[in-house]
């Protein structure tokens, strides 16, 4: 077990590893860890700059989240909250400028927080830290960003859109016409949500098509595919194949001769669905689990899975897996954000009359086992109090998390001889499943979200349904 000496720390001992809208993140050459550092609008000026002790209490609220809120809701297995760690400015500057050039363009609107020396220390979730180095091929790791698996049943709900369409895909539509993608999607996450294999596949399979940012694949730690930076040219699928290939090593002549890149993809396909449908860590992912038959999950209208097949094995999510815990928490948004924007309001005119009651009702933390019973106990039946109002819009913001958060699946061949492997009819791989990126959402970010959502939805509208 190796432990971070933090005033020893040598940016040669790093590397960029990844990052998204809020954090970059660098893994470290020889363990398995992870240090995950906050970004900024690189226009802020230094006195709208947090300070240090700002940007501590940041990280603290960061861990602490993860820790008492999300670790319980989402299960002790799958969340690894991590370790806040105050490094030495002097590394966190030089590795500032070591990652420069590492990082993708559309990226570079943000900048590294070399000001406050604070970091979050993870597990590196793209390795697996139990493998042996006996196995020459390295971990396969699959991330996926869900997204809302779930049509709105709110009864605020005021067009009819939302209860057929999935956000996703109204917000698909949005991001092309503003540039921010050049190409549709054809994922749709009720597909991945639906527990049934066929409509799961299918959204895996477009999500390889086009992965934007709900899917990356890295090999031994390394980024292997993932949304090309130049947002006009497409991942390379067969580059993927020629990676894959050595894990799959059965699947050439098994079931498709003159395909053997299609059978391979298939086959890398069926992996990632036992995983998403298992209890989350077992040695052998080869065999599918018992199902638990529950009620099927909807269709969203714009997904391109065929109605004519819907009826066909639809089974639910079984009650463990990673999916089903995921939806769980994202189905704590059950008034929808046309019914929480009301109670903000209410929230908001009650802290301009008594603004001291903000610490009491814990509106920006501390994120600890109080916030979470407010979150757990908060009454069904609005009895026009500000505690309920209060207890609503957490439990929306704790949604929102879950919407946005990241599934982890890491997966390695089991270590067994050549000759046993040669008689088995599947390969068998090792894996663990975990969930990561659960940041608390803004209490601030409600108007925002109101306002998008009227965006997101009118357009949608406007852009399917004018006359031609
Ligand atoms: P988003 O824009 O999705 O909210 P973010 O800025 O909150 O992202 P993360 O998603 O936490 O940041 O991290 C960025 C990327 O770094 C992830 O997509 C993942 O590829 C990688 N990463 C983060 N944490 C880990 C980890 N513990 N192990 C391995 N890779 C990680
Ligand atoms: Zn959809
Ligand atoms: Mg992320
Ligand atoms: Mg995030």
């Amino acid at each position: 077990f190796w432990v971070m000496e933090l005033d020893k720390m040598d940016e040669n001992d790093w590397k960029y590893h990844g990052e998204g809208n809020k954090s970059l993140v660098v893994s470290h050459l020889q363990h398995c860890q992870v240090l995950r550092l906050l970004k900024f609008p690189s226009e802020d000026s230094a006195h709208t700059r947090q300070t240090a002790e700002q940007a501590f209490r940041h990280i603290l609220n960061i861990v602490d989240y993860s820790k008492y809120v999300m670790k319980p809701l989402l299960g002790e297995k799958y969340v690894h909250s991590g370790e806040v760690v105050k490094l030495p400015l002097d590394f966190v500057r030089q590795l500032s400028l070591k990652v420069q050039q590492e990082r993708p363009e559309l990226r570079c609107d943000k900048v590294m927080d070399t000001f406050s020396g604070c970091g979050l220390c993870l597990p590196n979730l793209t390795q697996l830290p139990l493998h042996h180095l006996r196995d020459h091929r390295p971990p396969i790791c699959v991330e996926i960003k869900p997204k809302c698996g779930f049509l709105p049943f709110s009864r605020h709900i005021t067009k009819e859109c939302k209860r057929k369409v999935c956000r996703f895909c109204m917000h698909q539509h949005y991001k092309l016409a503003n540039g921010k993608w050049k190409r549709l999607s054809r994922y749709c996450p009720l597909d991945l949500f639906s527990g049934s294999k066929q409509r799961m596949y299918v959204a895996l399979k477009n999500l390889l098509e086009e992965p934007q940012n709900n899917l990356k694949i890295f090999k031994g730690g390394e980024l292997i595919f993932s949304c090309k930076d130049d947002a006009k040219q497409q991942p390379d699928l067969n580059d993927l194949i020629q990676h894959l290939w050595p894990y799959f090593p059965h699947s050439n002549g098994l079931h498709n001769g003159h395909q053997p890149g299609k059978a391979v993809l298939n086959e890398f396909i069926q992996v990632i669905c036992s995983s998403l449908l298992s209890g989350g860590d077992s040695n052998r992912s080869g065999e599918p689990r018992k199902m638990h038959l529950s009620e099927s999950r909807p269709h969203c209208e714009a997904s391109p899975f065929p109605r004519d097949l819907l009826r066909n094995g639809n089974h639910g999510l079984p009650k463990d897996s990673v999916l089903s815990k995921i939806l769980q928490v994202q189905m704590l948004d059950n008034l929808d954000i046309e019914g929480i924007y009301p109670l903000y309001k209410r929230v908001e005119q009650y802290l301009e009359e008594f603004p001291k009651e903000r610490n009491r009702l814990q509106i920006d933390g501390p994120y600890n086992e109080s916030f979470m019973d407010t979150v757990k106990n908060c009454p069904t039946e609005d009895d026009g109090s500000v505690e309920y109002a209060v207890g609503k819009v957490h439990q929306y913001r704790v949604a929102m998390t879950a919407k946005d958060c990241s599934i982890m699946i890491t997966f390695a061949p089991c270590e067994e001889d050549e000759e046993h492997q040669l008689n088995l009819e599947k390969p068998r791989f090792t894996y663990s499943v975990s969930i990561l990126d659960l940041d608390p959402k803004p209490y601030e970010g409600v108007p925002h979200q109101y306002k998008l959502d009227t965006k997101i939805v009118n357009y949608y509208l406007r852009s399917t349904q004018a006359p031609p």
